[in-house]
């Protein structure tokens, strides 16, 4: 990197949202600690006018060299220099449709398409909206001017500092100056924004485009929550007069934690009375309290290097659940994250092909379907493990203390590490470094020899791996005895193997109290696992360890350590279970089992769940009950369709009666909307997929609209799949094309179709932004693969020979390919 800083960037813009294309002219003071005669800045689709350079009280030009394929311009200075150098650029930028750098977004409004221009930066897009030095430790202040017709809305990190008429009927805007920052997190949007204000805290704002602002207010509560959270909890103030939270069409991530400035899909911020469904809800919540962490985590103190991005984002992952957690306790969002965050991680983290949290690479380092569920996923649920060891006082004050030290500057994982050993006054970075620095995690095998328990760890992979790693596995055990109560106790595994001394009274021990260890375990003690079982059945054991004991359980079947016989026998202990977590942890499995196998099995895996699920849905109500739990509606969505899948009369009579009702213009209640049109879709036709159009092309609420895409995927008619799948190709948004998709891959009817489509429209398919192709890929591969291997594997590697293109995506969805063979072979 170069021997130079940024300190300031004065920017100024003329955008044209009818040519699609700004004037930018932007002024970078920057500061050079030793003699240089060049200055290298990153830009990337920009044309330059002219370079300048200040000398004296004047501009001189000077000669300059744009590098497309670095992503560079070489600014030639006329003598070598020192000290503070001053450069005037003008250019010529594109407002593209890619959903990154400067770019627009389409919408509706009364009838007519509009645009709107808005940024998306991260990690390294702001190159093509200005030149810049583009890294995130390049920090620097910056004042943003935007020139705009009258009748629009500018807006960007800063308050508005003032507004002057044009003489060319135009107004200049000019924000204050930012705080010293990344450039990744400069926004600036222009458009028809209109701004709802939370009424306690006037700094937090909602903007919405026309017609849009009656939803705002749930977002703008939630924000002022999240924000009172993270000034209380992190003991350092919001830096900024306000915040907006901003609500944009077309948009390729969930939300982007622009400072002051955030950005969300409509669905992720926006709340529509008798629409948005109960978990449509928490979701809202949860994006927004994760992008407010980010205005500590990422915005006040920021990655040194983008391999430390899990610094953000794990945090921000973390948060994202703690502040809903504090807000709504019987939301149970503790026990979402073990579902949804850590189990999906032990899932990602066991392949061959995974990385560590700290990602090694260079400077194009990008969340995707690889990386993400590693970086957030894995990151969040090891934040979990080290409050879990070191204690909730001794985490926030480790917090406090890494936040206040670093803050307007830059931070690597060891900073983290000291910060905690400084507060907890415990060895923490020996452990943490194990966990951080190398991919995978371990398994834990215990057996019991008299009264010594011995656990030996070996990392876990799907695939049989010949590891020799080691962890500092942190290792909570319950210990029952043959009377009396249940005892807890403690342990670091840091060996390969330890052995520990049981007292002669203990009949039963569980591994991993509450899950709050990122390992798996595996009992070599028929006993002792008879013993949890019997706990289980009884639910004594809470219901965070009966998910556990089930999760871990179905992953050595997939390891081909246990058979799918045994899981089964063993889920027959869970035939009282009524508790959220453990029930959907196991329709989820049972359902990746029935994709995977063969008539047989999917026979019996449907004679096993059908009779379960109906009692289930007996129990809880077909239809939702006013004022019932969150988790309760979730679980209700998840298995009607599995239900009716597994050839339920009961479940395919009630939710095709609601479907009935819907097409004929009645409503049905939002948190079964889903599951009704799925059921809806999979006995339709060609006349079902007509309407689902219309009701797309109609519908206003992009929560909505989702789920009529995720319903487009659950046809059994071949007719209509192939409708759906050309319609995705042709009308679907692009920021929306895997999610017809996605649905597709999971549906059996649907899976024997997607390999064709995929290689008869690679060109197209291809096209999709890059996040999104990459999702398409690991969502067909592992199932549409089981029964066309060969040519799917030669297919890629013919392919890789020609692209990088989703090079790491298309690793991992082989090597899910792979185990899913091996299980349906071991079946
Ligand atoms: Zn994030």
């Amino acid at each position: 990197m170069q021997q130079l800083n940024p300190i300031n960037y004065q920017i100024h813009l003329e955008p044209d949202l009818t040519r699609f294309n700004f004037e930018g002219k932007c002024e970078i003071l920057l500061d050079a600690p030793e003699n240089i005669s060049e200055v290298t800045l990153n830009v990337l689709e920009i044309a330059i006018w002219s370079c300048r350079l200040q000398q004296g009280d004047g501009f001189v030009n000077c000669p300059f060299r744009v590098d497309p394929a670095g992503e560079e311009v070489r600014v030639m200075l006329p003598k070598p220099m020192s000290g503070n150098i001053r450069l005037k650029i003008d250019y010529l930028g594109w407002i593209n449709d890619k959903m990154a750098g400067f770019y627009r977004s389409k919408y509706t409004y009364q009838g007519n398409t509009r645009f709107i221009a808005v940024t998306q930066f991260e990690e390294s897009d702001a190159r093509r909206a200005f030149p810049c030095m583009d890294h995130p430790a390049k920090k620097a202040t910056f004042d943003i001017t935007i020139d705009i017709d009258h009748n629009l809305v500018a807006i960007s990190n800063g308050a508005i500092k003032k507004e002057a008429r044009l003489s060319n009927g135009k107004k200049r805007i000019t924000f204050e100056q930012t705080p010293i920052m990344s450039t990744y997190l400069v926004f600036f949007g222009v458009g028809e924004f209109e701004f709802s204000e939370d009424l306690k805290d006037s700094r937090v704002r909602v903007a919405t485009l026309p017609g849009m602002k009656e939803f705002a207010k749930f977002g703008a509560e939630f924000g002022r929550k999240s924000l009172e959270f993270s000034e209380n909890y992190y003991a350092i103030a919001y830096p900024l007069p306000k915040m907006d939270l901003i609500a944009i069409p077309d948009f390729a991530f969930g939300a982007m934690e622009n400072w002051g400035a955030i950005t969300f899909r409509e669905n992720l911020l926006l709340h529509y009375p008798e629409i948005t469904s109960k978990f449509g809800e928490e979701r809202i919540c949860e994006v927004i309290a994760h992008e407010i962490a980010h205005q500590w985590f990422g915005n006040l103190v920021t990655p040194s290097d983008w391999r430390y991005l899990w610094l953000n984002e794990s945090f921000a992952t973390y948060f994202g659940f703690g502040v809903v957690d504090h807000y709504y306790p019987r939301w149970a969002t503790w026990q979402q994250f073990l579902s949804g965050q850590t189990g999906s991680a032990l899932v990602r983290d066991a392949l061959h092909e995974t990385f560590a949290i700290e990602i090694p690479g260079g400077e194009h380092v990008v969340i995707n379907a690889s990386t993400a569920p590693i970086i957030y996923n894995k990151g969040g649920s090891i934040l979990r493990q080290i409050e879990g060891y070191i204690g909730k006082e001794n985490f926030q004050k480790g917090v406090q203390h890494y936040l206040k030290t670093y803050e307007y500057g830059c931070a690597a994982s060891h900073h983290l590490w000291q910060s905690f050993e400084t507060v907890a006054q415990q060895p923490i970075a020996a452990m943490m470094k194990s966990w951080i620095e190398q991919r995978g995690f371990p398994i834990i095998t215990v057996k019991r020899q008299d009264r010594r328990l011995v656990m030996t760890q070996k990392r876990f992979t799907y695939l049989p791996n010949d590891s020799d790693q080691k962890w500092q596995v942190p290792i909570n055990i319950c210990l029952f005895p043959k009377t009396g109560a249940m005892r807890r106790m403690t342990t670091l595994l840091d060996d390969i193997e330890q052995v520990i001394d049981l007292d002669e009274d203990i009949l039963a021990y569980k591994i991993n109290d509450r899950q709050t260890g990122f390992y798996r375990v595996k009992y070599n003690d028929v006993k002792n696992l008879d013993e949890l079982g019997k706990r289980v059945l009884e639910k004594s054991l809470p219901p965070e360890d009966r998910w556990g004991l089930e999760n871990d359980l179905f992953a050595l079947v997939q390891s081909g350590e246990t058979s799918l016989e045994e899981y089964l026998k063993f889920i027959s202990c869970y035939q009282e279970e009524d508790a959220y977590l453990p029930l959907t942890g196991m329709a989820s499995n049972l359902y990746s089992a029935f994709l995977v196998m063969g008539d047989d099995w999917q026979q019996k895996i449907s004679s096993i769940a059908r009779p379960r699920f109906e009692d289930i849905l007996e129990k809880i109500g077909y239809s939702p009950v006013p004022d019932e739990n969150l988790t309760t509606s979730l679980l209700r969505d998840q298995i009607i369709w599995d239900a009716v899948l597994y050839g339920s009369s009961s479940a395919l009579e009630f939710a095709g009666k609601q479907f009935a009702a819907l097409m004929q213009g009645g409503s049905v209640h939002a948190d079964i909307i889903k599951s009704v049109m799925r059921v809806g879709a999979l006995s339709g036709n060609d006349k079902t997929f007509d309407w689902f159009d219309r009701q797309l092309q109609k519908s206003k609420v992009e929560h909505e609209r989702l789920n009529i895409l995720s319903a487009l995927g659950c046809f059994k008619d071949e007719s209509a799949i192939k409708k759906s799948q050309q319609y995705t190709l042709d009308t679907v948004p692009a920021r929306n094309k895997f999610m017809p998709v996605v649905a597709m891959a999971a549906n059996p009817y649907a899976i024997p179709l997607l390999w064709d489509w995929y290689v008869n429209n690679l060109e197209a398919i291809e096209q999709f932004h890059p996040m999104l192709y990459e999702r398409v890929i690991a969502a067909i591969v592992p199932t549409a693969g089981i029964s066309r291997a060969d040519e799917v594997k030669t297919f890629f590697a013919d392919y890789l020979k020609n692209t990088d293109k989703a090079k790491d995506v298309i690793k991992l969805s082989l090597e899910r390919l792979e185990i899913n063979l091996r299980m349906r072979r071991a079946g």
